[in-house]
């Protein structure tokens, strides 16, 4: 490295060839393949050599990168990518995030960074108005909602050790007896990821029915009863295959009802967004009775990866959780609150910069359009599943989850779930639009979710037209 390249205006042209590769790239986003679905040989055959010896110019290696993998590029921030919960990134948020890179500040510490410490707090608590949460509780940007259910399934821990006498974080799981832990056969594939990485376990769930997605009540009822000691209640508003709610208000009642005490954590990654329309708040009801949320930035926010949130009631446990000491990072005085006392981090990126951009530049009314006119999309693509013959809708279309099957005449059910499965992979390969399957009450099912800012009800058409070919295709080989 050329030392005259540690100084950025002589390496300008590198910015510039990003910034032009990135303009064209986000002008062809409505029009370009969604995927190319290349092969694993096409890609390692792309991109897999040894490290270089000598070097090349900053401005062609970023062109070089752009050409050779371009075509493993997906276009999920793009209007007509419906797989997983994706969402895309607005103007305001991708350009928050290109200057949080340029700036490059280490949002753990509050010296470090005076304005990203500063402006996280702005942003929790902008996000808290948004959703109508409790001023009071606290709130940190994560990685995304699995980092987030991280965060408030680690003060849930802490309090459920110290009801039981001990201190969990300090001393460690060895010290006191099991924690229980209670959700329903919904549990998202996160929240048991963060109950391994904090010792409590996987298989540690007790997984209540859940008719329809929903948690049962009377099972909880009976659960908590047979339960004696404090209890972790992890609950779903918004589950990830059809978008049902489980009953927050209820849960929350039984919750407080169990005199030895029980956390409520819930998982609202998306659907904590309902909180920010009038029209769909209903379905939140009694979150704020709740412990901890977690919530994802990436997906409905539209801000670009990695970005989420959590929510947590009661700070000292939180902190509790994560307490770091070293001389060196000993608090200064004067100095604010140091971002990373909230999170597994200690060095972090300054999520919050493109939060800011976007709360600042849309505002609580165009978040509202934005979550509103998702759903819109979603019922319009559910409608257009409903009246077409050849498809049944699996699930009612809750909030932006569109959950249905192919249902051709005279299949049988392993024939019908193996044409899902090969359709799913053929409207991939297929370009126009991207669904992802899952298995929904024990059938190979497809589904879309609507949670991309950009997506206009001409690009649902263009999902409903690539779901139609694709499958007479199919049942026509
Ligand atoms: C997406 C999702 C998660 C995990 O979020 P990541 O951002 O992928 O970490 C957790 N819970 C629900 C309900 C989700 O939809």
């Amino acid at each position: 490295m050329d030392a005259s390249e540690q100084r950025f205006d002589s390496a300008l042209d590198a910015l510039d060839r990003a910034r032009a590769l990135a303009t064209d790239y986000l002008a062809s986003l409505p029009t370009r393949p969604v995927s190319y679905a290349p092969s694993i040989e096409e890609m390692a055959a792309a991109l897999d050599e040894p490290l270089p010896d000598t070097g090349c110019d900053p401005a062609e290696a970023v062109s070089e990168w752009f050409r050779r993998a371009e075509r493993g590029i997906v276009a999920s921030s793009g209007p007509r990518f419906f797989g997983y919960v994706n969402g895309g990134t607005t103007p305001a948020a991708l350009a928050g995030d290109w200057l949080a890179s340029a700036i490059d500040q280490n949002a753990g510490m509050w010296p470090s960074s005076p304005a990203a410490a500063q402006t996280e707090q702005v942003v929790v608590r902008w996000l808290k108005e948004l959703f109508h949460l409790p001023a009071e509780w606290v709130g940190t940007l994560t990685s995304g909602a699995t980092t987030s259910n991280l965060v408030g399934l680690a003060a849930a821990r802490q309090w459920a050790g110290l009801r039981l006498g001990y201190d969990a974080a300090q001393d460690g799981l060895a010290a006191g007896p099991a924690i229980p832990i209670i959700s329903s056969t919904e549990i998202h594939a996160s929240a048991a990821k963060a109950l391994a990485t904090l010792g409590l376990g996987r298989a540690n769930v007790r997984r209540l029915p859940a008719l329809g997605g929903s948690m049962e009540l009377a099972a909880l009822e009976a659960a908590l009863a047979e339960t004696h000691g404090p209890v972790i209640v992890i609950a779903n508003a918004g589950e990830v295959n059809t978008g049902a709610f489980d009953h927050l208000a209820g849960i929350a009642a039984l919750c407080r009802a169990h005199v030895p005490g029980a956390w409520l954590h819930v998982d609202a990654a998306f659907g904590l967004f309902a909180a920010a329309s009038p029209r769909l708040r209903p379905l939140v009801a009694g979150i704020e009775l709740a412990d901890s949320v977690a919530a994802d930035g990436h997906k409905w926010l539209n801000v670009p990866y990695d970005s989420g949130f959590a929510f947590v009631r009661d700070a000292e446990l939180l902190r509790a959780a994560f307490a770091v000491s070293g001389a060196y990072i000993a608090p200064a005085p004067g100095a604010g609150l140091d971002p990373f006392v909230y999170v597994p981090e200690m060095s972090r990126r300054f999520r919050a910069l493109p939060a800011w951009c976007a709360l600042r530049a849309y505002g609580r009314d165009g978040y509202r359009q934005l979550v509103e006119r998702c759903v819109d999309n979603a019922q319009q693509f559910a409608a257009w599943v409903e009246e077409t013959p050849e498809l049944e809708l699996l699930a009612p279309a809750n909030l932006i989850i569109v959950c249905f099957r192919y249902a051709p005449e005279g299949l049988d059910d392993a024939a019908t779930d193996a044409l899902n499965r090969r359709a799913v992979a053929e409207i991939q390969a297929d370009g126009r639009a991207f669904v992802t399957g899952t298995v929904w009450d024990g059938r190979a099912a497809i589904r879309a979710a609507f949670d991309n800012w950009s997506t206009m009800p001409e690009d649902v058409d263009i999902l409903a037209q690539a779901v139609a070919h694709i499958g007479a295709r199919l049942s026509h080989r």
